[in-house]
């Protein structure tokens, strides 16, 4: 699966579940994410809560430096 940006990765989650762009930023962050996951594209959903947030960063937020999926995570973006 190829990397997204977050941008993209965010309109097309509100894409796929029919909602707003304002309604996902009032409920949902977009946090980088180095699951395994085939289908994972870089990025996970996550309600807008510290501790889910928290959560999730402890679990599967991808590390400077990490590769995934062939692609690697610089702190910032996916890059290939
Ligand atoms: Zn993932």
């Amino acid at each position: 699966m190829n990397r997204i940006t977050k941008e993209q990765f965010e309109k097309a989650y509100c894409e796929r579940s029919n909602i707003t762009l304002t309604y996902y930023h009032s409920h949902f962050v977009a946090l980088p994410c180095a699951c395994d996951y085939e289908q994972c594209e870089g990025w996970a959903s996550v309600t807008n809560d510290a501790d889910m947030i928290a959560a999730h960063m402890r679990f599967y937020a991808p590390r400077v430096g990490q590769e995934s999926n062939g692609s690697l995570w610089n702190g910032d973006v996916w890059v290939v």
